[in-house]
């Protein structure tokens, strides 16, 4: 990941006197720094805003740097926004117009016209925002003070979404193979991704995998094995089958790190020349913060590489997911969420016993039992995301679930496994997935928020839908038909 950095810029103009503009700079470089101390990533205060030259002279240098993931505005004084124009119409990294002022209080006897001119954020800020609307701009907006902790958590939290952007607009991702077959919703039109979202998608040949993983030395195995040892209970004796995996996770990595990619796809259809399909190098590949997909769903994978991004220290509880089978028992309804083999240890309670097993994969080309993590995921408010193609278009959608202790042993299922109760009601919550079209492949996440995906999906520019303990049939068809009339229209 890139050392992300954020620019704090400040509207002001030239009508107050040099005395104003200096206290205006000093404090603004003075709530950069201690704003910096609570934020993931660097807030740098760039300049005091009182020119149309200025103001595009410093977004030019924003889009032009590949460290500025997004600009944070502000306007300690009036700033009249018609010269914000030309510079917000040019600007293409994310942006935040974050309403505050510098002093918490009216301080009663103090306060005089001086006062007044100097501390008028709350016009200020308002002719500021016209322009973001009236330029129809995607932009977050965020009130409060800025040394309240809530506050300084969700302009962290709008950091990290923009850094997801970022990151999207430079990933790459490996496809070993084609999609399964006959699959739809795995689908999707690579330049259309690519334009909107930045992603390269290309395809490698899974002979040039098993060329790759010939060449794996017993050494390289060695240290992996050790690693494995280091993090994981193995619970079997079938030691061929680990190092095997070892031997694809080595053969992976090293093309994925070659090309740059950050994710990467595979399908158990095409496994020509391999014993196994890739389980426990997968889980141990997408515990590095790489993303992946099953059955070639290479949107799946891109997303959970930017969504592990975006969470903490770059690479957070977020994997990939499956719904597989549900618990109907009234009242106490729930999801089963695994897959294959192919699920990610970052989901485990944090310190959980994560075990190494083998067993029989009567799915796809395998001709070994392939070695593989089986956990149960933690109890904790989590996420699912699916993005579609809808043709011509984007929609990415978003459910809220809670996340429990699995409520059985379940002895005999031979894979990690996560359970959750789906809002507003399990019911109710498939029903506006599947009126929704959201995919059974999704990113589940414990630390990405629904509202991180949606000021996401705006920088993006593509369709958002959420699926909330609010939402209902109704409400969610109604939204759904209007906004495919106003994406048709955009
Ligand atoms: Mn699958």
């Amino acid at each position: 990941m890139r050392n992300y950095e954020f620019w704090f810029v400040v509207g002001s103009q030239d009508l107050y006197g040099q005395e104003v503009l200096d206290t205006v700079a000093k404090r603004a470089a003075e709530m950069a720094e201690k704003m910096s101390a609570s934020l993931p990533y660097p807030l740098k205060y760039k300049v005091t805003a009182m020119s149309n030259a200025q103001i595009t002279q410093i977004i030019r240098e924003a889009n032009y740097d590949p460290a500025c993931a997004g600009i944070v505005t502000w306007c300690h004084t009036f700033s009249p926004s018609k010269m914000w124009i030309n510079g917000l119409a040019a600007l293409q990294k994310p942006w935040c117009h974050f309403a505050t002022q510098y002093n918490r209080e009216i301080p009663n006897e103090e306060i005089d016209m001086d006062f007044m001119n100097l501390n008028q954020a709350a016009h200020g800020d308002r002719e500021h925002g016209f322009i973001g609307a009236r330029l129809r701009a995607a932009r977050k907006v965020i009130a409060g003070y800025w040394q309240d902790e809530d506050v300084l958590k969700r302009i962290g939290d709008w950091m990290r979404a923009a850094v997801g952007a970022a990151f999207s607009k430079e990933l790459k991702v490996m496809r070993f193979g084609d999609n399964m077959r006959e699959v739809a919703v795995t689908e999707g039109d690579k330049v259309e991704v690519q334009t909107k979202l930045g992603w390269q998608v290309n395809t490698w040949a899974v002979g040039d995998l098993v060329k790759e993983m010939n060449a794996v030395t017993a050494e390289e195995i060695d240290a992996l094995m050790a690693e494995y040892e280091a993090n994981y209970e193995i619970a079997t004796d079938n030691v061929a089958a680990i190092r095997y995996q070892a031997k694809e996770e080595i053969a992976m990595k090293k093309m994925l790190d070659r090309e740059g990619c950050m994710a990467f796809s595979n399908t158990f259809q095409d496994l020509y020349g391999m014993e196994q399909l890739p389980g426990l190098a997968s889980q141990h590949l997408m515990s590095k913060g790489y993303g992946y997909g099953g059955e070639g769903d290479w949107k799946v994978s891109a997303m959970t590489a930017i969504m592990k991004a975006m969470g903490e220290g770059g690479n957070g509880a977020s994997a990939f997911m499956e719904d597989y089978t549900y618990h109907l028992e009234k009242g106490n309804e729930y999801s089963l969420g695994a897959h294959m083999l192919e699920v990610c240890p970052s989901l485990a309670q944090p310190g959980s016993k994560i075990k190494i097993e083998t067993h029989h994969l009567g799915i796809g080309m395998n001709e070994k039992d392939p070695a593989r993590l089986v956990f149960e995921g933690r109890a904790d408010d989590a996420i699912v995301v699916s993005l579609i193609d809808m043709g011509g278009r984007l929609r990415l959608i978003v459910q809220d679930i809670q996340c429990v202790k699995p409520i059985m042993p379940m002895p005999n299922l031979p894979v990690a496994r996560v359970m959750w109760k789906a809002m507003p009601d399990l019911a109710t919550g498939i029903e506006c997935w599947i009126i929704a079209g959201g995919a059974h492949h999704t990113v589940l996440s414990y630390d990405v928020s629904a509202e991180q995906m949606r000021d996401w999906a705006r920088m993006m520019d593509i369709e958002f839908v959420h699926i909330s303990k609010d939402t209902t049939v109704e409400g969610l068809e109604r939204e759904l038909f209007l906004s495919d009339l106003a994406w048709k229209l955009k």
